[in-house]
């Protein structure tokens, strides 16, 4: 088993290979913590390649259930990622590809694979050398992707877990190899607990000890905390954990992730980086980001809001975090909001009650309505008076994905009269299916093959001249000019606007104004006598960024505050 035990290198590694490990508790910003780096090495000139490694053994977070992992992300590559990947991408405003997101389910079947392949030469097969060496292969592999001078290695889970240690080591093997071309920065959370009234460092102390128990002497702490870490917790912090006391960064609450790379820029995060790789900054541009950071104060601090209902089936299940079901739909609308100088009050309306209570009675007092994606039955009427509602009432609506199928049948069955217009994800042997399964997807379900097989990634849309759909990206900048047409936009779907019933529904009113260039599939629709009813097959939220909006969004954020 000697062959890959790479030792110890001299050369200077041109990539330079940060990790972010998280201790003490989940959810304290360990995913922001890894945007920022990225943004801040970005904004000082150098190319950045953040990448999360997730410890389960599924091969993406297609397959896993929403109330347990929050939302799905899809890149235009079409992998299906964790939420994680699009923070990167809006902080860094870049697209990123399968090469930024690995699990231990791909690299046990890479590795399997590589053994059935006899890629091992006879060997045997070893979990706690080949694993990490497969994990290393990956960050290089996500290295070349992007020619990066910076691979940003987040650590899914916490410290002291048994699984993510394989990718821990694969960071301690980095490190013996490479020295100071990597990096470690840990991000830990000091709790202040009210019977005590005082902010405690122990439990980060431990979560340290933990780390350089594991061969891991980390290089920086982001010290997370309700309140801003005073002088003498920084001391010792410090001591106790060996970290320079430039290096412990204090990351208080605050009220926008988007205010965090200027703070931490402040607090001497990104010099003291460069300066432990000994490298220059080749530029200095955070400008957008300050600027940006200032914008959202006056906007968050002034009294223009508009509310908007988020109407959908997941809202009740149990204690989960519906904003991580929905992360980047809130984010979007949020910079549509902010795009309009706005604040967006979003609240999440389930489709159950409406069902219980009727549209009108829940519905009345919002600016706007908007229908996220989803899948199956449960609550499916309920979003559909919604969006009868929206329609009747005139109260500008965004459907995505499911929020444009559903439209569609709501549009089939109370103007076209098709009473049992229905998709076939809900009522099989529908009399009129409105919205039908893709052949393809049928051949899969029925062999099983659940994982990576819906329509997904990026695929090209021509938009309609002369809709308001073409208004909103010409707008945006997003079509250069009228007739331009080609867009391009990230899908996650099996099901589909059935073309048996175009015409019908065209000529009772509905535009479709977007399809595939072989004009085969509906990509977007709308309604003329409305001030906003846009509903679109694919998912613009997932291209939504703070510093570029996505068009759709601010202009229906737009027609809310227009009819408001
Ligand atoms: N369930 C629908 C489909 O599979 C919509 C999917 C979605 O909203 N992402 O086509």
């Amino acid at each position: 088993m000697s062959y890959h035990i790479k030792t110890r290198k001299a050369k200077k590694l041109h990539t330079k290979f940060i990790f972010v490990s998280g201790g003490v508790i989940s959810g304290v910003g360990k995913g922001v913590t890894t945007s920022t780096i990225a943004a801040l090495l970005q904004s000082r000139g150098y190319i950045v390649a953040p990448v999360k490694c997730d410890a389960y053994l599924n091969v993406d977070a297609g397959t896993i259930r929403p109330q347990e992992h929050g939302e799905v992300f899809v890149t235009d590559d079409g992998m299906e990622t964790d939420q994680d990947l699009g923070n990167y991408e809006r902080f860094l405003n870049t697209d990123l590809s399968k090469a930024n997101y690995v699990t231990n389910g791909q690299l046990y079947q890479t590795i399997i694979q590589k053994e059935r392949n006899f890629e091992y030469d006879g060997e045997d097969v070893e979990v706690a050398l080949h694993v990490p060496e497969e994990i290393i292969n990956r960050l290089e592999q996500a290295a070349k992707a992007r020619k990066a001078d910076f691979v940003i290695c987040e650590i899914g889970g916490t410290v002291g877990e048994y699984q993510n240690i394989l990718f821990i080591e694969a960071n301690r093997i980095m490190k013996y190899r490479h020295g100071r071309d990597t990096a470690h920065v840990h991000v830990g959370y000091l709790p202040t607990p009210p019977s005590i009234g005082e902010m405690k460092s122990k439990p980060v102390q431990n979560s340290v000890k933990q780390l350089i128990s594991s061969g891991i002497q980390p290089d920086f702490l982001i010290a997370r905390a309700e309140t801003k870490l005073d002088d003498r917790r920084k001391q010792t912090l410090a001591w106790t954990t060996n970290i320079p006391v430039e290096n412990i960064i204090s990351a208080p609450n605050v009220d926008s992730i988007y205010r965090v790379p200027a703070n931490f820029d402040k607090e001497g995060l990104t010099d003291q980086l460069l300066r432990h790789f000994e490298l220059p900054s080749k530029k200095r541009d955070l400008k957008n980001w300050k600027k940006f950071a200032e914008k959202i104060t006056r906007i968050e601090n002034s009294d223009k809001v508009i509310n908007i209902a988020v109407v959908g089936k997941y809202f009740e299940t149990g204690d989960h975090k519906l904003s991580d079901v929905y992360v980047s739909v809130i984010e979007a609308l949020k910079h549509g909001g902010w795009a309009n100088n706005a604040k967006v009050n979003l609240e999440w309306v389930s489709s159950a009650t409406i069902e219980k209570q009727g549209a009108k009675k829940i519905l009345s007092g919002y600016d706007g309505i908007c229908v996220p994606g989803g899948f199956g039955s449960r609550g499916v009427e309920g979003i559909i008076s919604a969006i009868e509602y929206a329609r009747k009432q005139k109260i500008p609506y965004l459907g995505l994905c499911y929020g444009m199928q559903l439209a569609t049948i709501e549009f089939a069955r109370n103007v076209c009269r098709l009473r049992t217009a229905h998709t076939t994800e809900v009522e099989k042997e529908a009399r009129h299916p409105i919205i039908h399964i893709m052949p393809d997807q049928e051949k899969m379900l029925l062999n099983r093959e659940y994982g990576a097989t819906m329509r997904l990634g990026a695929w090209d849309c021509l938009v309609t001249r002369g809709t308001k759909a073409e208004k909103a990206y010409l707008r945006g900048g997003w079509l250069k000019a009228k007739g331009a047409a080609k867009i391009s936009e990230r899908h996650r779907h099996r099901y589909e606007f059935n073309n048996e019933y175009r015409e019908k529904l065209e000529n009772a009113g509905l535009v479709i104004s977007g399809a595939t260039p072989d004009g085969q599939l509906v990509e977007i629709i709308e309604l003329k006598d409305h001030p906003f009813f846009i509903a679109t097959q694919f998912h613009p939220e997932f291209k939504s960024r703070p510093l570029e909006p996505h068009p759709l969004f601010t202009e229906f954020v737009r027609a809310v505050i227009k009819r408001k």
